[in-house]
């Protein structure tokens, strides 16, 4: 079976496939994980269809996949606060009162609405028709369905625009990259936020990276990958930064255990010496960007002459 690289679009029927399935496979939808032999890029193939994709968006399949039958809404809001909060003090350097911000793939719109005090326009966009219809009717907000294109966001209106944990569900990243440059203005900034696939995990323990790969997650994101995407995409790239989510208790209980914490994930570490210790082991991962998110801060590339 020939497939396209979805990062350099080279085609194959060659490339090998490093992993054989994903962890939450169905009779509908049973991908592998292959490598591009041009670029590298790791990716599932077959690709969910765009209908499919839309299904599995409608009915938060992965949040249920990921959080059992036993979803508690409360629980999930309390967790997500941690991810919340961590973007927008990361984001708030970046902002100003007079910025126009733009989130792709905005979920519920938690993160919106944190941030949109902090500038003059805050639009969303987001497939998932429950998710989108939380964000209007309980939060207020100016959230509209994608693509992008269609979206009546104006070319180069746009100061800053953000995407978390979103590029991995794109099936052709570059060209998604690329309609947000068009909205975005000649100097405006794009972060991006990703899995990042050269986690140290992923090479310590199996059954870590045999949960990484999922139907969701179309194109496993190392920096080289990330930067090779959005640079195709019309950015210059101005830093690459590995961040750390979970703590060293989460990495332990892989290690030991050889399965994910899903109920209480380590994450913040709040006294003593394992807070230290938790702080340094954080520093190492980040540092060599083999830590399990990477954050990419890209600026436009297109001059306003050009
Ligand atoms: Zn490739």
């Amino acid at each position: 079976m020939s497939a396209t690289c979805p990062v350099c679009e080279t085609q194959s029927g060659d490339f090998p496939v490093i992993h054989a399935a994903v962890r939450d496979a169905s009779d509908a939808y049973e991908p592998s994980a292959l490598q591009c032999s041009a670029c590298s890029a790791v990716f599932l193939w077959p690709h969910m269809d765009a209908a499919a994709q839309q299904a599995f968006y409608d009915s938060n399949a992965q949040l249920l996949n990921t959080h059992g039958d036993d979803f508690d809404w409360n629980d999930y809001t309390r967790r997500t606060r941690t991810d919340v909060m961590r973007r927008v003090a990361f984001m708030t350097p970046h902002l100003s009162t007079d910025h126009r911000l733009l989130e792709t793939g905005c979920g519920y719109g938690f993160f919106l609405s944190e941030i949109c005090g902090k500038v003059d326009t805050a639009i969303g966009i987001e497939p998932g028709s429950a998710r989108q219809a939380f964000a209007k009717d309980e939060l207020r907000l100016d959230v509209r369905s994608p693509p992008l294109s269609t979206a009546g966001i104006p070319p180069a209106s746009i100061n800053v625009a953000c995407a978390f944990q979103v590029l991995e569900h794109i099936d052709r990243p570059v060209p998604f990259l690329s309609e947000i440059r068009d909205v975005l203005r000649p100097d405006g900034l794009l972060i991006v936020e990703v899995p990042n696939f050269a986690d140290l995990y992923v090479r310590l323990s199996a059954s870590y990276r045999a949960f990484h790969f999922q139907s969701a997650h179309l194109v496993y994101f190392t920096p080289a990958t990330l930067q090779r995407v959005v640079e195709a995409s019309g950015f210059t790239v101005e830093s690459l930064i590995g961040v750390q989510r979970y703590a060293f208790g989460n990495a332990l209980h892989w290690l030991t255990k050889g399965r994910p914490q899903l109920k209480r994930p380590s994450r913040n570490v709040e006294s003593g010496l394992a807070r230290v210790a938790d702080r340094l082991y954080r520093r190492c991962l980040e540092s060599t960007r083999r830590s399990d998110t990477l954050i990419c801060i890209a600026r436009n590339a297109r001059t306003a002459a050009d």
